[in-house]
């Protein structure tokens, strides 16, 4: 690789580069000590004063300048957390909130879930009576909204990594406005790491408050903008010469020549998601194995969503003495996790991201090249502690040409069926009238509406029916895994469609990576169901339950032990749910027909048909007649029956559904009469 400057004309400088070394400290000064060390810190009474007198402020800084560990602190210091309120701070990842009450719970010398606590979906480490400083995500916020509409415990709510433009965040942002029109107390923060500030308070901006007279002593309406000034150091752009085609290989060998040839740092590579990180975590220990001289001395970990908490404490713990760390990570250390030490970022320029058509009415999860404003943010992070050096795995070329400025918001690329459900729950009925901070495409709005109608939770009039649609809506899950549970009642298999449902929520219950894929699939054949992969889970769940929870018995037959136990305290929350919602816990004994009735009630929308003389396995969904094949990992993949449905897509060279169960076309119909009335009769059942 050469070396070139940034689009700028100069190497790319991340703000004025100060003398003070890194701030990580281990070992020296206290953590009081550490904390001063922040560039936020220069801006406390700046950051009180804003909130005090303004309704909304918008605090932008550079990754790692300390906006989310630090302004929920100051707050709770200056007395934002008095007299049992409570300062929220929202994540739009989980692995962020976990990471990040544990860092501020440190900070403060307490026990994470007493003064700081968090709440993800399906775990709550808050105390109703101590908890000052909660962190969450802002999916958990929206829901804590069914229960408390103007979220009155909270006395400021931090909107913490806006720049990325999660659906959930820009859900809340419309809400929080809302809200603050009822309650002028509330104070919002809305931090990002980018300068997107702009149009983020132009939106805030609308909400301006007409002031009665002789109110004066209110909070200002105009948001506040604060910038806080970093103390990155300049970072050395490297372009690759020629495309690259396997971008995994790519990392690999970047990896190792940045080993040989530069001076000690810790080096951190982005890459898409658990497959391709496993992967190459994979293919750097065997080359050190294989070839010690090159690749010894390097501890090489992953970083990822469906982490478990023991490895996440690793990424942070600071690299040994004459080792080099390389974390291999997906875009959640672009900006939502600082990692201490690194001075080489490699950058595979993909991420995945959702994307979703409303005319095919298909959504799915692609590796898809990021944007320029990502392409920044990744290759700030070997600023950090010294001058650092980025690489690029794509070409100068298509980085100028090619790539587009910023991302685009995932409220634009999603399906909306759980966005109109929760707006419907808190009562707004006039969606395509929302404030969003971002419009979603009315396409995409009636197409979710249309599914809705269908899954019986929409009454003609478009508000929830009772008690289905405020009861899906109440389950935290998808609506369609909702309705799924809600059918068990009535079909008798509630228990198995509970283990369903929470295996559903988690990524893979299955050990992968390359090479051990013959034994996975062996591995697999002993569970698989004719039926399909949600029957086989069910075979899994049973002999998880029958081995005594046993590690070594997941271990034998490649099941995730991790997952397993996290797939039982799903399945423990979502058995008290039902129950709460009067769902008879019952078991069909083995009348897996039940089963797929109640996958179909729920998902209905993704049945899917086989090309009849397709020798290639070529199935069309029935709706928007979209080419789609099983996905290899699928017990049914090769097996293909002639109907199916899908709980997910994901979309490499092919469009290929993942998890995938067999069903009778007679009870589509059955299902959603109104969804396939307009089928011609050839389309289903005969
Ligand atoms: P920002 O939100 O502005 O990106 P953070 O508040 O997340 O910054 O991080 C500030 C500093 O706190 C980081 O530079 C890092 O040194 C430290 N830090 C954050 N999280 C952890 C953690 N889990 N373990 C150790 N240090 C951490
Ligand atoms: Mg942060």
């Amino acid at each position: 690789p050469r070396i070139v400057d940034d689009e700028e004309g100069g190497v790319l400088f991340l703000s004025s580069a100060a003398s003070s070394s890194s701030s990580s400290g281990f070992g020296y000064g206290s953590m009081e000590k550490q904390r001063q060390r922040l560039p936020v810190y220069k801006y406390r009474t700046a950051i009180l004063y804003l909130v005090e007198t303004h309704a909304t402020s918008i605090i932008v800084g550079e990754t790692g300048s300390g906006k989310t560990t630090q302004i929920p602190q100051y707050l709770k210091e200056a007395g934002w957390a008095d007299g049992g309120r409570v300062i929220a701070c929202t994540q739009p990842r989980r692995l962020a909130v976990q990471s990040v009450a544990a860092r501020v719970a440190e900070e403060m010398g307490v026990k994470l879930g007493e003064e700081v606590g968090y709440t993800i979906r399906f775990e709550d480490l808050t105390n109703t009576n101590t908890t000052m400083i909660k962190f969450l995500t802002d999916g958990v916020l929206l829901r804590e909204m069914m229960d408390d509409p103007l979220l009155t415990k909270y006395s400021v709510i931090m909107v913490d990594e806006a720049h990325e433009r999660s659906i959930s965040t820009d859900i809340l942002l419309g809400l929080l406005k809302k809200i603050q029109r009822r309650r002028p107390e509330l104070r919002l923060i809305i931090s990002s790491a980018t300068i997107e500030a702009k149009s983020m308070s132009a939106f805030f901006q609308t909400s301006k408050r007409r002031r009665l007279e002789g109110e004066e002593l209110g909070p200002r309406m105009e948001p506040a903008i604060l910038s806080v000034e970093g103390r990155g150091f300049s970072v050395q752009i490297h372009f690759a010469e020629e495309p690259v085609s396997d971008y995994v290989q790519a990392v690999v060998s970047t990896v190792l020549s940045i080993h040989n040839q530069e001076p000690m740092g810790d080096i951190l590579v982005f890459l898409t998601g658990q497959d391709d990180i496993d992967t190459a975590v994979k293919l750097l220990n065997e080359e050190a194995q294989s070839n010690g001289k090159n690749s010894s001395g390097l501890l090489v970990l992953p970083l990822y969503s469906g982490l478990p908490r023991a490895e996440q404490e690793l990424i942070f713990t600071p690299t040994p003495r004459g080792k080099r760390k390389v974390v291999i990570s997906t875009n959640i250390a672009e900006t939502s996790l600082t990692l201490e030490g690194i001075v080489y970022v490699v950058d595979s320029g993909f991420s995945k991201q959702r994307f979703y058509n409303p005319i095919s009415d298909i959504e799915n999860l692609v590796v898809a090249p990021i944007s320029k404003a990502s392409a920044r943010q990744r290759a700030g992070r070997a600023g950090r502690v010294r001058p650092g050096k980025c690489y690029r795995l794509y070409t100068e070329e298509y980085f100028v040409n090619e790539m587009s400025a910023e991302g685009i918001p995932e409220m634009q690329r999603s399906n909306l069926v759980s966005c109109v459900i929760q707006l419907k729950a808190l009562g707004i009925d006039n969606i395509l009238g929302f404030d969003w901070p971002a419009s979603p495409s009315p396409e995409a709005m009636i197409r979710a509406l249309e599914v809705l109608y269908s899954l019986g939770v929409l009454e003609d009039d478009a508000k929830l029916t009772s008690p289905a649609g405020f009861q899906v809506a109440e389950i935290p899950l998808e609506p369609m895994i909702s309705k799924m549970i809600l059918s068990s009642n009535e079909l008798g298999c509630s228990e198995e469609i509970l283990t369903i449902a929470a295996t559903l929520s988690i990524q893979s219950i299955w050990v992968s990576g390359r090479g051990v894929q013959k034994e996975l699939d062996e591995a697999k054949l002993r569970f698989a169901a004719a039926e399909g992969d949600h029957v086989t889970f069910l075979n899994v769940y049973k002999g998880f339950l029958q081995s005594g929870k046993s590690s070594q018995w997941c271990h034998k037959n490649h099941v995730n032990y991790q997952a397993m136990k996290k797939v039982i305290e799903i399945r423990g929350q979502l058995r008290r749910i039902a129950q709460r919602l009067g769902i008879v816990l019952k078991s069909c004994e083995g009348d897996m027909k039940a089963v797929r009735k109640a996958v179909t009630a729920g998902f209905f929308a993704n049945a899917c048909r086989l090309e009849a003389f397709s020798h290639s396995g070529m199935y069309k969904t029935v709706r928007g007649s979209q080419e789609v094949y099983i996905h290899p990992s699928s017990v049914l993949f090769r097996v293909n029956p002639k109907w199916v449905i899908f709980h997910s897509l994901v979309s490499t060279d092919r469009q290929y559904m993942r998890n995938v169960i067999s069903i009778d076309p007679s009870w589509l119909r059955e299902a959603a009469p109104h969804f396939y009335q307009h089928q011609p009769h050839n389309a289903i059942g005969h």
